[in-house]
């Protein structure tokens, strides 16, 4: 289905990216996976891709804090397979912290690789996709797009300013066969989350368990995490042909979250 087509996945080395190159991968898409970890291992993850789904990838560790990187990235895509039809903004960093302890310069890493990264793939891949006459956009959000919890001040920030990203790119690509959406999951059992498992800890002064139970899975009404499978089926779908007109939407996958 997406067979000849490209896709970049920000963050697509772990997680709830590397889930979703898969699924595309699967559908026949090339992929460049980008985001950090063990060179060794990325390399054997890419092989087992081209192996098991008969496509052509390549890796990029392009840091995406940098704007010059991300236009290495962009600009090795193009050189490789001619241009780039699907773009997933998906890495992200988290950090946990009141906003009175709020550490200035980790403010400053989530805004610029949750959401300035975003803004600079995208203008760089619009004309690309335009020039195409089809392209897609997806966007990991969160449901921390749509509601807010204390100590994740830079996190909701960005996460409500990638969601507004969405909705204007939507609006003005919306006539040249390009859309624009953004995935807005519920807590998903990845590094991620794992991570901020203990600071969350120490923020409200309980334990790793009470955390898992009382905060993460206590937002969720389904009690579950979310699936990184679930994402990619999601992910696949908006670039089907069934996905053509949903486009400037901000779409929770949290488990009824946000329904409350
Ligand atoms: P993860 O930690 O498993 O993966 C993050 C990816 O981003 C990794 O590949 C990492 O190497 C990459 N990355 C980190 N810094 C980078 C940088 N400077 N340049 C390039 N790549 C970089 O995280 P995840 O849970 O899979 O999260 C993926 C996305 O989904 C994030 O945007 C996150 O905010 C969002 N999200 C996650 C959850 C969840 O519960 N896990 C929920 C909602 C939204």
């Amino acid at each position: 289905m997406l067979a000849g087509k490209t896709a970049i996945v920000t963050g697509s080395t772990s997680g709830i990216g590397q889930g979703i190159a898969r699924a595309l991968a699967q559908d026949g898409a090339n992929l460049v996976i980008n985001g950090f970890g063990d060179p060794r291992q990325i390399e054997s993850d890419c092989a087992e891709l081209r192996a098991s789904c008969g496509i052509e990838t390549f890796y990029h560790g392009a840091d995406l804090t940098q704007a010059d990187q991300i236009e290495a990235l962009v600009a090795a895509t193009r050189e490789r397979f001619g241009g780039v039809d699907i773009l997933v903004n998906n890495a992200g960093v988290q950090h946990v912290a009141p906003i009175a302890e709020f550490p200035p310069e980790k403010w400053d890493l989530i805004i610029g690789l949750n959401l300035t990264a975003a803004f600079h793939t995208t203008r760089l891949c619009v004309p690309l996709m335009r020039a195409a006459g089809w392209g897609r956009i997806i966007n990991l959000a969160s449901a921390h797009a749509l509601v807010a919890s204390p100590f994740k001040s830079a996190y909701v920030a960005a996460k409500h300013g990638i969601a507004g990203l969405t909705k204007v790119v939507a609006l003005e690509v919306a006539e040249e066969n390009i859309t624009c959406n953004a995935i807005c999951p519920g807590y998903v059992w990845t590094p991620l989350v794992e991570g901020q498992v203990a600071d969350t800890a120490q923020a409200r002064g309980i334990s790793e368990d009470e955390v898992k139970r009382d905060v993460l899975l206590a937002a969720q009404p389904t009690k579950q995490f979310v699936t990184i499978e679930q994402i990619g089926e999601f992910a696949r779908f908006l670039c089907s042909a069934g996905g053509a007109s949903m486009t400037g939407t901000i779409t929770p996958l949290d488990g009824g979250w946000t329904a409350q």
